[in-house]
């Protein structure tokens, strides 16, 4: 059983233009050549031609058992988002969670102007996704992603759960540290390269990794699987997964319990053991 906790629908560099559909079709291909069972799509922090809005996801999306929305908050554009119709959104179902651009969108985690979207996000149980750490845009700022600041609001707002992106890269020991100290910060594994790894960069992860767990003690209790596909390949953060080197059943939790319990994923029984 796989569950990966971070894809996009976006188009990058690589294929401007692209209609949203092809890009479904793509996902839905890749997660079946790779044996993903599930995957969470996270939508952008503006909307334009290669970024299609929350409400163009959810209805392209049609609700398939395989993937699940998560609304990316669009807070400082001209298209900001309505915190009514997230309310709506939230409470129908058609999306169970919020994510953060902070950084990209001109704001810092800890910005005081949060306050009501986690207010919501405490009143719906949903679960607060952070972009930390390295940013692929040249014009973000990126002190305002550092995870370090993850803490002033997993203090303030225990009722909340957070998820810090990409392990805070490369800020992995101040992630190992907001893991370690709260109980309601989780984090996703996802985006620490881009494409494919290199055979020194793979290991240079994994020990970054590794010095993590070492300081944070069980990985299985807060760490998800994702891979911010399709900015990486599946294939190959899959394996990286693997070169982890995790016992059996921190793998497990990682690889999909604990996603499948803050996301509210149905996982058949009969998947759970594969
Ligand atoms: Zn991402």
């Amino acid at each position: 059983m796989l569950i990966d906790c971070h894809v996009h629908l976006n188009n990058y560099a690589e294929n401007p233009g692209r209609p949203t559909k092809e890009n479904v079709e793509d996902l839905l291909a890749k997660m079946a050549e790779h044996s993903v069972d599930h995957a969470v799509v996270l939508t952008s922090y503006k909307s334009n031609v290669d970024r299609p809005s929350v409400e163009e996801v959810i209805e392209i999306l049609a609700n398939d058992p395989r993937t699940t929305v998560v609304e990316g908050l669009r807070w400082r554009s001209e298209s900001r988002t309505d915190l009514y119709t997230l309310e709506d959104r939230l409470r129908e179902g058609t999306v169970k969670g919020i994510k953060l651009y902070p950084g990209y969108d001109k704001y810092a985690i800890n910005d005081p102007s949060l306050e009501s979207v986690f207010r919501i996000a405490a009143k719906y149980d949903v679960p607060v996704m952070i972009h930390c750490g390295d940013t692929y845009a040249k014009d973000a700022k990126v002190r305002q992603a550092h995870p370090l600041l993850v803490d002033d609001v997993a203090v303030d707002y225990p009722d909340v759960k957070f998820v810090i992106c990409h392990l805070g890269n490369p800020w992995f020991q101040d992630t190992a540290e907001v893991l370690y100290k709260n109980d309601n910060v989780y984090a996703d594994i996802s985006g620490l390269t881009l494409g494919d790894f290199t055979y020194e960069f793979e290991r240079y992860m994994v020990k970054r990794v590794k010095e993590m767990i070492m300081y944070m003690g069980d990985p299985g209790r807060q760490l998800m699987y994702g891979s911010d596909w399709p900015l990486v390949r599946m294939g190959p953060y899959i394996k990286f997964l693997h070169s982890l080197e995790l016992p059996d059943e921190a793998i497990d939790n990682i690889a999909w319990r604990t996603a499948a319990k803050l996301f509210r994923i149905r996982v058949p029984e009969q998947r759970q053991d594969s």
